[in-house]
């Protein structure tokens, strides 16, 4: 990895981690990568040629064309991409076939914060520090509400909670690279914190691995 930093932001949905992932790239002078985004993109596409997600061939067919760079649209942010994504990234060709891309994003000094399920587990098992960002499912929801309730005036709480424990236990149950904190992860739950504490907490933590960093 050399001399780049890699700040691996893992975690549940609507955690807080897009949110804390953007601050510490802006504090740190580092590039971010939001890697939901390339599993949404992948779903997106598969949805706009009337694909089924759960369907291996034709997800790994898309994901290897891929293009991260010319991702330019605003529907990836919506529930049902979301949910579609979850489906897509169960398969492994598909996981496979966006490595590459999350691995030289971040190996490029001078380094990246990455946020998404397996970024210390799997992407960057040697990433420089490792944050596992969760939050109660409950204020999770609640939050994912407040955002999605602007696209969809009809959409209620119970809809969201429901979607989101699905998403979690799809997350968490599937065979590959399935979402947990690696084992040396720094724990942090944003459930009563709010966006300046969750950044304070985790920038001491960043600031710690890299002065144990030079030291080594
Ligand atoms: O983070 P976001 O909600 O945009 O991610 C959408 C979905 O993409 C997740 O529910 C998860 O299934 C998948 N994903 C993943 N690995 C990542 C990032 C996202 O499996 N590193």
């Amino acid at each position: 990895m050399d001399q780049a930093i890699v700040i691996a932001v893992d975690g549940p949905a609507a955690a807080g981690k897009g949110t804390l992932s953007r601050r510490l790239a802006s504090l740190y002078g580092l590039k971010y990568l939001d890697t939901g985004r390339l599993y949404r993109g992948v779903a997106w596409m598969m949805l706009e040629k009337g694909l089924n997600p759960r369907d291996e061939d034709a997800a790994c067919t898309i994901a290897r064309a891929f293009d991260p760079e010319a991702l330019d649209t605003a529907e990836l942010r919506t529930g049902e991409v979301g949910k579609a994504a979850s489906h897509v990234a169960v398969h492994p060709g598909v996981r496979q076939a966006l490595f590459e891309f999350q691995r030289a994003f971040g190996a490029t000094p001078p380094g990246a914060v990455l946020d998404g399920r397996d970024i210390g587990t799997v992407i960057f098992p040697d990433a420089t520090v490792k944050l596992f960002v969760t939050a109660s499912v409950e204020e999770r929801a609640r939050r994912r509400f407040e955002e999605l309730r602007l696209q969809d005036p009809n959409l209620t709480l119970a809809t969201v909670e429901g979607d989101l424990r699905r998403r979690d236990e799809r997350d968490q149950s599937r065979e590959e690279a399935p979402l947990k904190p690696a084992p040396e992860a720094e724990l942090i739950d944003t459930s009563k914190l709010n966006p300046e504490e969750v950044l304070g907490r985790a920038s001491r933590f960043v600031d710690q691995a890299l002065s144990r960093r030079e030291m080594a």
